[in-house]
């Protein structure tokens, strides 16, 4: 099955100038992104299913161990009645070549992948660290220091998918994983998708929706880079920017349109204006969008004491290591997925057959 290790870890070298190595990712990206193999119709005849670690709109993630090799895995499960259902069937077939085209230290990626008569399953490395939603729930809020560990990381994830053409739209703490080091890892590729101009299509979070979706504008990378905004805001604030007070989603959008919301006092003044920058309608104002690029957000007075480098290569220690205590330790998940925010029906224009998945 040609099958990989969880992931031999990359090294980059503070002597390779970063826009060539993300050239070369990108490259290695496209080569195979055309390419698309049709996965076997065994199910999951190999494995062995140990637990469930959450539920999606489509079905359930579970830790599965592999017989042959008793490496365990975590298996995406999605049904295809109810993908049909709700016209998703573009949509996860983008999931699975972006999941099998992208290699990066802070995504998952797609070990193999398997169909049977009633499911699709994707099978990725089994991250035993928990959603970053789950431990920032716990500990209410994220200092700026820690804020800034996690932020880095989305910040460089998003930067490399942007240099592949690919919009992410569903950022958020519920699909960013922690993995044994603590370190992060991006998860969910449900929403992923590529375009070389501009995209209309409506997904996304509630909460995280950028003016232009709500709009219904066609839009870009400028909504990951929204999103970001409200990512980092929620971190330290400790709850989003624009939650709903009193639950009425249209006066939340309105909120949001206008980008009405309020900083914390707490906030640090190179805080502020990065949040103000991110959290911006107008997107010839907007971080990210402008003529420097991701260059305004990576050299911005927040992100000054990072080592853009050192964090790729994930060599200083991270402020809160899980406790994982063996290989099929899942006391960082959730019992069930109660409470979380759940992203917006998604609207797809046409149906395709699941013979090329
Ligand atoms: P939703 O519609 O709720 O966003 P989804 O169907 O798109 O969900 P995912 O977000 O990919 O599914 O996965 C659901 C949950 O399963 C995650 O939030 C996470 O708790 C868990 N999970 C996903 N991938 C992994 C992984 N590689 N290792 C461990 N747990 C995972
Ligand atoms: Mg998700």
């Amino acid at each position: 099955m040609g099958r990989q290790s969880t992931g031999e870890p990359q090294y980059f070298s503070p002597k390779i100038e970063y826009a060539v190595v993300l050239d070369k990712m990108k490259d290695e990206f496209n080569k195979k992104f055309t390419r698309n193999t049709p996965s076997p119709t065994c199910g999951l005849d190999n494995f062995l299913v140990k637990a469930t670690l959450g539920s999606g709109s489509f079905g359930k993630v579970q830790l599965v161990k592999e017989l042959e090799s008793d490496n365990f895995y975590a298996s995406k499960q999605l049904s295809k009645e109810q993908i049909i259902k709700t016209k998703q069937v573009s949509h996860v077939m983008s999931e699975k070549r972006v999941l099998n085209s992208i290699r990066f230290p802070f995504t998952v990626h797609l070990i193999s992948s398997f169909k049977d008569t009633d499911s699709l399953y994707l099978i990725l490395p089994l991250i035993l660290g928990g959603e970053l939603f789950t431990y920032h729930r716990k500990v209410r809020k994220f200092g700026e220091k820690q804020a800034r560990f996690y932020a880095a990381q989305v910040f460089l994830a998003l930067e490399y998918l942007h240099h592949c053409s690919l919009l992410y739209r569903d950022l958020k703490p519920e699909n960013i994983m922690l993995d044994k080091n603590g370190y992060i890892k991006v998860t969910d590729f449900g929403f992923a998708k590529k375009v070389e101009t501009r995209t209309m299509t409506l997904c996304g979070t509630p909460e995280y929706l950028p003016p232009e979706i709500i709009q219904s504008k066609p839009y870009g990378t400028s909504v990951d880079w929204w999103a970001f905004g409200v990512l980092i805001y929620e971190f330290v604030a400790g709850h989003s920017p624009f939650s709903a007070h009193n639950r009425d989603v249209m006066i939340m959008y309105t909120k949001i349109c206008e980008a009405d919301y309020k900083l914390p006092g707490s906030f640090s003044s190179a805080l502020r204006h990065l949040v103000d920058h991110l959290l911006q309608v107008d997107l010839s104002k907007r971080f990210g969008n402008l003529i420097g690029g991701t260059k305004d957000i990576k050299d911005h007075e927040w992100f000054k004491e990072v080592d853009w480098t050192t964090m790729l290569n994930q060599t200083i220690q991270a402020p809160y290591v899980p406790t994982i205590s063996n290989a099929e330790d899942i006391s960082n998940f959730d019992k069930q997925s109660e409470g979380k925010r759940k992203p917006k029906a998604k609207t797809v224009r046409h149906e395709e057959a699941f013979a090329d998945f």
